[in-house]
């Protein structure tokens, strides 16, 4: 594959060698709005399996959301256990739901569903000192209301800076989420988040493993860094071999 010249051609290159690697599951059948705030608090920059796991045991634990509405912090932290940043996760969960519940005396949030997708984000968005962040918004937006999003959270950026996606300061994630979404289409949203975290979750970590990541030979920080360390890819050593006739 010939290498990308712009920034559409490297995320359209990105999530093709991404999907290669990771294949991302099938989209899971959707989750009540309200469910799927609080599934979107377990995944923030986590990949999907342990999200899946935090998710599982907030259920098997708790009777319903009221019950966790009522509990400590500390005690729905237990219960998340080994997740990384269980207390920070418990937490938003707990201060969400007890924000929701003062508000509306319920766990419902279907409602959003019959406003537009513009309004319902709008909506969602009013819970950012109550747990809610702009990933939340931005992955309820895409799988829970219909809508076009790309949620970012801190790993993703990482990458995406690192690939030169995303470039300077960033004085406001939701601007440079939209921005980005205009280069991934709706249709390829719930792929490209997917790849993307599992990628930024294993790979593309805080000390990067360039040498075996796919896209090494298009990553511009990737090719500095090998070539700072005179290595080559595994890719590229695979590549560079004599075929055999
Ligand atoms: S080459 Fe390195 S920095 Fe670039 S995406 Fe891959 S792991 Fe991240």
């Amino acid at each position: 594959m010939a290498a990308p010249t712009n920034k559409q051609q490297l995320l359209d290159k990105t999530l093709t060698v991404l999907k290669k690697k990771f294949h991302p599951p099938a989209e899971p059948d959707k989750r009540p709005v309200l469910e799927e705030v609080v599934f979107a608090m377990c995944r923030e920059s986590l990949p999907t399996a342990t999200a899946d796991a935090a998710f599982a045991r907030l259920r098997r634990a708790f009777v319903d959301w009221n019950e966790i509405r009522v509990s400590s912090v500390p005690e729905v932290t237990e219960v998340l256990g080994d997740t990384p940043d269980a207390g920070d996760r418990a937490k938003r969960i707990v201060e969400f739901l007890q924000e929701h519940f003062e508000r509306t005396y319920s766990f419902e949030l279907d409602d959003l569903e019959k406003k537009g997708v513009k309004q319902a984000a709008k909506q969602l968005a009013r819970y950012k000192d109550k747990g809610v962040t702009d990933f939340t918004v931005a992955w309820v937006t895409q799988r829970a209301l219909g809508g076009h999003a790309v949620p970012l959270d801190g790993p993703s950026v990482r990458v995406l800076r690192r690939l030169h996606v995303i470039e300077g300061d960033i004085d406001d994630l939701e601007s440079t989420r939209a921005s980005l979404e205009h280069h991934v289409s709706k249709a390829n949203g719930y792929d490209f988040t997917e790849v993307l975290i599992d990628h930024a979750t294993t790979i593309c970590v805080e000390v990067p493993l360039c040498r075996e990541c796919p896209l090494n030979r298009d990553c511009p920080t990737g090719i500095e860094a090998l070539a700072r360390q005179g290595k080559k890819s595994i890719t590229a050593v695979a590549e560079d071999k004599p075929k055999k006739k």
